[in-house]
């Protein structure tokens, strides 16, 4: 695992170092990167417990239809987007709204604090103007192919397997 070094996934980001008037200087006890169940269920349990949490997501959007995913609880089996909403709705009960078109582009581990580099996105690409999110705890929820595990080198464990997979919406 790095720490006390700023890890990059694209030259865009390169900047945050140079540029300390972007840095915010309130720190914020938790962000969580990624508004998927994972992300959300996180934010919401932290929220209900009191911890202030800022939530963001790259996507510029939030998607309508099942994505060919559900989440299988009790015997039901929810569209994602469905159950989404619903978290989405308890979460802005606690003033908590997810930061569409926001993406986590870098990462720096301090003792004290994380330092996140976050870009805007426009169709899943970052367009630059980062600026650093500085958090007590960063919570990397941006699903298998995200870029927290990424920039922090962590490795992936099991295997992947190539699939083809017909999805339909009734
Ligand atoms: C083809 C397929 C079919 C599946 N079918 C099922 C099923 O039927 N039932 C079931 O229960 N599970 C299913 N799964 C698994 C399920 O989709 C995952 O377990 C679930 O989506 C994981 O949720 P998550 O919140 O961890 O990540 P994700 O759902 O992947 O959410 C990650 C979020 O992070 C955001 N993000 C990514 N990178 C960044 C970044 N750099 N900065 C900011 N945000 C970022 C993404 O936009 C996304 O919104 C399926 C998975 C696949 C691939």
């Amino acid at each position: 695992m790095k720490s006390r070094h700023f890890t990059y996934l694209n030259p865009l980001s390169s900047h945050i170092l140079k540029t300390p008037a972007h840095v915010q200087s309130d720190i914020l006890p938790v962000l969580i990167v990624g508004a998927g169940p994972a992300g959300l269920f996180c934010a919401l349990s932290l929220a209900q417990n009191g911890v202030k949490v800022r939530i963001l997501d790259k996507a510029d959007r939030f998607y309508v239809g099942s994505r060919g995913y559900g989440v299988q609880a009790n015997g039901a089996c929810l569209s994602r987007d469905y159950l989404e909403g619903i978290l989405r709705g308890h979460l802005a009960k606690y003033g908590v709204k997810v930061e569409l078109g926001q993406g986590l582009v870098a990462i720096e581990q301090r003792d004290d604090l994380v330092k996140a580099g976050i870009s805007p996105f426009q169709a899943g690409q970052a367009t630059g103007d980062t600026k650093i999110i500085e958090a007590q705890y960063l919570v990397g929820a941006d699903g298998a192919r995200g870029a927290s595990r990424e920039l922090l080198g962590l490795t992936f464990q099991g295997k992947l397997t190539m699939q083809t997979v017909w999805f339909g919406t009734m």
